[in-house]
């Protein structure tokens, strides 16, 4: 009741596009009649959780934050929604984001732009009271997952489930102070998660200390029969020690994230924090992934096809959106498609078409491919040299203002952001991006550790050392 009251007092933050009370009043009032019977149904009975817009739930509308899926309710469950239900947790309602999760700063959905809660921190309005913006100078949240971070960062809810295909959860994580956890690709099942990119989207997980995150993280890891992506082996339950002998690492420091655009204070506590590492006795040493300045328009050529080919299936035929329009079935489609997508939908679909062409499609998106595979080559050489976690910075910079944010070329904008998180994806890795500090500001910055494929286990380990 105290996270629905607080739900409702933090409205303005648009972090919600359901709320759905009702669901989570019925499973609170059954939970408790459990507690007061001695019965547990797992881990997370009795906790709220809310997940993003993107993710099927069953009776419950499930938009995308896109015209197109407005008013759709699906019939089932995304197998990670289930998971959390049937181990008790009570479901808050689905968060906000960029239209399909197409975007870094959450301000592109069909429902407005999501607000971060650190934008009325005491902290940073006393630092901006002369500003002349005042109160209209709030800012993003980061993205796409925006709505799950700001529903955990203003205590809506213990935990939230994001999307990550090219850093979705690990950035809006930084922004908002949280821990943001991109598990290996083939870990958590991605059955019921509306596809943005089927080889890199992974469920995300956001909470406010590594220890929740292991717990989620527990509940949703293991094969599904439903996504043959999915990891054959059992799981066996992720225990993440108290204590660390951090001595026996190897921490990689990659020297081409040193990148012109890192803010001088991320830049700065990035290299204290390999230095608290040093201190501890880990091994730090500078690492090359060479290829890393192809990863942006690699992950873009990539990211295009695939959701050109998976937007296909928004035919106005068989659920959401249908236009009016139909003199002719191609009139139909064409108009369904105009009226559901937003501009950056429907760009992405004719980058991707075009690259997709039978006269470009060795030139781009085989291309594309063979250099995915040297921007995976370059992980498994750092690995292969003895590194045990690669740390890096999660963003560029702190969060910006809302009104900073859309004065550039968003897009643009947005495709730079993703510069540490998207070859994580490509690669199938682990990360997580955990909060250090606050900024001059008084705003969160957090930082990226990333691990060995299927190493999720030890990446969260030294995650809650570092923590
Ligand atoms: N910002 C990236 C994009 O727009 C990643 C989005 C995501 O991880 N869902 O594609």
């Amino acid at each position: 009741k105290k996270c629905l009251s607080l739900i409702k007092k933090t409205k303005y933050l648009n972090a919600y596009i359901t709320v759905s009370e009702e669901v989570a009043l019925k499973q609170a009032e059954e939970s408790e009649k459990r507690y007061q019977q001695g019965q547990s149904l797992g881990d997370l009975d009795g906790i709220p959780v809310a997940v993003k817009d993107n993710f099927s739930t069953s009776g419950i509308e499930t938009t995308c934050a896109s015209n197109m899926l407005k008013g759709y309710i699906p019939p089932y469950n995304a197998t990670v929604v289930q998971k959390l239900l049937d181990q008790g947790a009570l479901l808050m309602g689905k968060t906000n984001l960029d239209e399909f999760a197409m975007g870094s700063g959450s301000t592109d959905g069909v429902f407005g732009p999501v607000k971060n809660p650190w934008s009325y921190s005491k902290q940073y309005r006393e630092r901006r009271r002369h500003d002349e913006h005042g109160d209209s100078h709030w800012l993003i949240t980061g993205g796409s997952s925006g709505g799950s971070a700001a529903a955990v960062a203003a205590f809506t809810c213990f935990a939230a489930l994001g999307s990550d295909t090219g850093g979705s959860t690990r950035n809006p994580a930084a922004h908002c102070g949280l821990v943001g956890f991109k598990p290996s690709y083939g870990l958590v099942s991605r059955h019921g998660l509306i596809p943005l990119v089927n080889s890199m989207d992974v469920p995300g997980i956001f909470t406010r200390c590594v220890d929740d995150t292991a717990i989620v993280l527990g509940v949703l890891a293991g094969h599904d029969p439903k996504d043959s992506t999915t990891v054959q082996d059992p799981i066996k339950p992720l225990m993440i020690p108290g204590e660390m002998d951090v001595s026996r690492l190897c921490i990689g420091i990659p020297k081409e994230y040193m990148v012109p655009e890192l803010s001088s204070e991320i830049q700065s506590l990035w290299s204290q924090a390999a230095d608290l590492f040093a201190s501890e006795g880990a091994k730090v040493i500078e690492v090359s992934l060479p290829h890393t300045c192809y990863s942006i328009v690699c992950y873009h050529v990539l990211c295009t096809s695939e959701v050109a080919s998976n937007m296909a299936r928004f035919d106005g035929l068989q659920y959401g959106h249908r236009s009016g329009i139909d003199v002719s079935t191609e009139a139909m489609y064409a108009a369904t498609r105009q009226e559901g997508f937003n501009d950056v939908v429907r760009g992405r679909i004719l980058s991707g078409n075009f690259f997709l062409l039978k006269e470009n499609y060795e030139n781009y998106f085989i291309k594309a491919q063979k250099v995915r595979r040297l921007i995976v080559r370059d992980f498994v050489n750092a690995f292969e040299s003895g590194v045990d976690v690669l740390l890096t910075p999660t963003t560029l910079s702190e969060a910006v203002p809302y009104l900073e944010f859309i004065k550039e070329d968003n897009r643009t904008r947005s495709a730079q952001d993703d510069i540490f998180t998207q070859a994580v994806n490509m690669a199938g890795l682990p990360a997580v991006s955990v909060p250090v500090a606050l900024s001059n500001q008084g705003l969160p910055i957090g930082l990226q550790l990333i691990g060995r494929a299927f190493c999720d286990q030890q990446l969260l380990t030294v995650a809650k050392w570092f923590e």
